[in-house]
């Protein structure tokens, strides 16, 4: 008899909780007011939970300006520099700040550093949302610098205090390639200071840790995931480094079934903002194809969960 083959989960994967939290700051919106609602920028970068949102009447703009007078105005989970909250504290509209609180936390740190005198290196990926949010929080009067760098070649080029330098993280990169970049940095500038690690937040370092085990234990590991979003993209490049063939896909239309050819254990894993239903999606196609077995890897079980806006946690 031919004997089935096995799915693996990565557990944990999927929505994080900043996503949760974003998803319910739209949804709560939409349900509570009668004016349009607008969100700046894709809430969080999934395909899916956007054009959901779409269906269910929210418009995504890329600038305040295109946010009309009177309507409901939210932030994406992934932040806004202080010129944008500027922007709209001047508008006459409501809005609403999905920024995760882990991204938050690291715009006060660089905040802080600037305050206290200190230049500041961002680690990130040049673009991100994100980046440019937090590169934004930094006071337009301060006499520090912030410089992102996104690699050892950026390190090298840097003229920076030597007395005074701090460095935070996107919330979303490779943890080992951060752990090196840092210890460039602290090697460069010695007085460098930091958070205790870095900025890389739980869902990131949990979900990089469980698709390490995955391709231990498989031939072939589907990340579900948008291609703009940068925890999906790590996991893929996590994978590959492990040495398991990785592909990053939307859902089962980005499935290459020659790639099943020759597989007897394919791993599952979710990025942090893509929603449970489509690895459900993913088994079922898998079934077809003799994937039968299902096996969930089981891992720190995650219990984070932030608090909605208070107008919005009653409903
Ligand atoms: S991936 Fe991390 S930083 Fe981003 S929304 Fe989720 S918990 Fe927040």
């Amino acid at each position: 008899m031919k004997e089935d083959k096995e799915i693996v989960l990565a557990n944990p994967r999927g929505f994080c909780a900043g996503v949760e939290r974003a998803i319910d700051i739209v949804e709560k919106s939409l349900e509570k007011y009668e004016e349009p609602v607008y969100v700046r920028h894709h809430v969080v970068h999934n395909k899916r939970v956007v054009d959901s949102l779409k269906n269910k009447g929210v418009t995504f703009v890329k600038e305040i300006e295109e946010i009309p007078d009177n309507a409901i105005a939210i932030f994406s989970a992934h932040g806004v520099s202080k010129a944008v909250e500027d922007q709209a504290n001047n508008r006459n509209f409501k809005y609403f700040d999905a920024t995760c609180p882990l991204v938050t936390k690291v715009h006060l740190e660089v905040m802080k550093h600037a305050k206290q005198g200190r230049d500041i290196v961002l680690i990130g990926h040049k673009g991100h949302p994100e980046v440019i949010g937090t590169l934004g929080r930094h006071p337009a009067d301060s006499s520090t610098q912030i410089v992102l760098v996104e690699d050892s070649d950026d390190i090298e080029k840097l003229e920076l205090n030597q007395d005074a330098i701090a460095y935070v993280t996107q919330t979303t990169l490779s943890v080992d390639e951060t752990i090196q970049l840092i210890d460039e940095l602290r090697e460069k500038y010695p007085k460098i200071v930091g958070p205790s690690a870095d900025d890389i937040c739980y869902a990131t370092q949990n979900r990089q840790d469980a698709v390490k085990q995955l391709s231990l234990e498989c031939d072939l590991v589907l990340v579900i995931g948008s291609t703009t979003s940068s925890n999906s993209n790590r996991l893929k490049e996590l994978a590959e480094k492990c040495g398991t063939k990785s592909y990053l896909i939307d859902g089962i239309n980005n499935i290459d079934p020659k790639a099943l050819e020759g597989v007897s254990a394919v791993g599952i894993t979710a990025g942090a903002s893509a929603p449970e239903e489509i690895v459900q999606e993913v088994i079922d196609y898998l079934a077809s194809y003799d994937f039968k077995k299902v096996r969930d890897l089981s891992q720190n079980k995650e219990n984070l969960t932030f608090k909605l806006p208070k107008e919005l946690a009653a409903l």
